[in-house]
């Protein structure tokens, strides 16, 4: 590896990590080195064909990743997590199975510019196109990474104009992108401000720099969160692999500064879509102190579709994850609707039947095997 001077540091510098940051295909093969890739199940990134496509996808959507999360890859394994997540694959420009690039229908739900107002009560402000690492599974791949989506100056009175007008509004999700790529400042004055909107109830941030680039969770950053409590961040970690030594010394910081940390993950082919990967994840976000909220099911996002894992075998995972994990350990299985419907949970079918002459509702249990009855009053 090309970076031993960044990881012997103690106090690693976020800055420094983004300026480090790969972004070719050149980098990348000097990270590990072209003899390790020979000899490894990534030998194709050696062949010209594929160094083409490499710099055509990356025009359509940019590839980089942090120093940290590419030394947790291992080039070895040909169903590296790592890997599999940020890796450009010729299939994200030639998706036949999804055409749309937006279809959540985000654009439609916009009444000012990058803030979508889909549910009356919340609204999410996309807030930056930078992330500290692109994965190719991204919803949102339309305008993530393309500096001509980042408008947060041009837009940013308006937005606040918007939230203050519509009482109805008692959450804002902060995203992106990422809005930690934001400076100290500029996310300061953007909690300040929320904070004096007194229908919110709530500010949420969802980041994954948590799991790209952990050294983003500065004392400097922790101190500001810590005035604007209370807080609540989700993170997103797909596989437990993720979830480093450093990664919990930062969970542990934020969590004494008040915030209620939550993940988000999604349902990734090849990544996370097994029993124990799927178990252990939960586990051990628990034990890094991070309560599981949702798992998403994929979008029908335009080159997303070869992350795709069916929607049956989500429900089979989450029936299997009930009785085998604590329930703080079970995440939410959710998909957010085509055209716009929102997010609903997806539930194995617990309730076999209600009988209305007995009055009485027939369940399985987690074992899916006794029925058990309940009498309606
Ligand atoms: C996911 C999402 C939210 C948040 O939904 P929750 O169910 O509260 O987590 C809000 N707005 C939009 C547009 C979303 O996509
Ligand atoms: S961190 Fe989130 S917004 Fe950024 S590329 Fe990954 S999924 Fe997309």
């Amino acid at each position: 590896m090309n970076f031993p001077l960044i990881y012997k540091e103690k106090d690693k510098n976020w800055k420094i990590e983004i300026q480090n940051s790969i972004r070719t295909i050149e980098e990348l093969i000097d990270f590990f080195s072209v003899e390790q890739f020979k000899n490894s199940p990534f030998s194709y990134i050696l062949d010209s064909d594929y160094k083409e496509n490499f710099k055509n996808i990356n025009k359509h959507f940019r590839f980089q990743v942090t120093p940290y999360y590419l030394s947790l890859a291992n080039i070895q394994n040909k169903t590296c997590p790592i890997l599999l997540q940020i890796l450009p694959d010729k299939r994200e420009i030639l998706d036949s199975h999804f055409l749309d690039l937006d279809p959540l229908k985000e654009e439609d739900n916009s009444p000012v510019p990058n803030l979508i107002h889909r549910y009356p009560d919340r609204v999410l402000w996309y807030i930056s196109h930078h992330c500290a690492v692109y994965c190719r599974f991204c919803m949102r791949k339309r305008k993530v990474s393309n500096p001509s989506s980042n408008t947060i100056h041009k837009f940013y009175t308006s937005i606040i104009q918007y939230i203050k007008k519509h009482s109805t509004i008692k959450e804002v999700i902060l995203s992106g992108g990422d809005p930690l790529s934001l400076e100290d400042s500029l996310i300061e004055k953007i909690l300040s401000d929320l904070k004096q909107i007194n229908h919110l109830y709530s500010i949420r941030i969802h980041t994954r720099m948590i799991t790209t680039l952990p050294y983003r969770i500065t004392d400097k950053l922790v101190q500001i969160f810590d005035k604007y409590y209370p807080l609540t961040i989700v993170t997103h970690f797909n596989h437990p692999i993720e979830i480093t030594s450093i990664v919990k010394e930062k969970i542990k910081l934020l969590k004494k500064s008040g915030v209620t940390v939550l993940n988000q993950s999604v349902l990734l082919k090849n990544i996370n879509d097994s029993l124990p990967v799927m178990e252990k994840l939960c586990l051990e976000l628990i034990k890094a102190g991070i309560k599981p909220y949702y798992l998403h099911h994929c979008d029908e996002v335009y080159g997303t579709s070869h992350f795709r894992v069916s929607m049956k075998k989500g429900i089979e995972l989450m029936q299997q994850l009930r009785g085998r994990n604590p329930g703080i350990a079970i995440p939410l299985f959710v998909v957010d609707l085509p055209g716009g419907g929102g997010k609903v949970p997806i539930q194995p079918e617990y309730l076999l039947k209600f009988d209305p002459e007995e009055k009485i509702y027939y369940f399985y249990n987690y074992e899916f095997k006794n029925i058990y009855k309940i009498y309606e009053i």
